[in-house]
């Protein structure tokens, strides 16, 4: 990857940000079935699949 292009991408600070902002105290049934608390130290983890619809699923089915 050349330097330019290198300059398109941004930190995982800013990704963990915005999805610490917009997670914060919610719970969500994913497309596994399985469900997903944010801040759970115990809770699911989940797997975003990339492409045109995001698939996400809790880590177990992400397999
Ligand atoms: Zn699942």
């Amino acid at each position: 990857m050349t330097k330019e292009k290198k300059q398109h991408y941004k930190e995982p600070d800013e990704l963990r940000q915005i999805l610490e902002e917009v997670l914060k105290g919610k719970k969500y049934r994913l497309d596994c079935g399985h469900h997903f608390t944010y801040g759970t130290y115990l809770g699911n983890d989940i797997t975003i699949r990339n492409g045109k619809h995001l698939t996400i699923t809790c880590s177990q089915c992400g397999y």
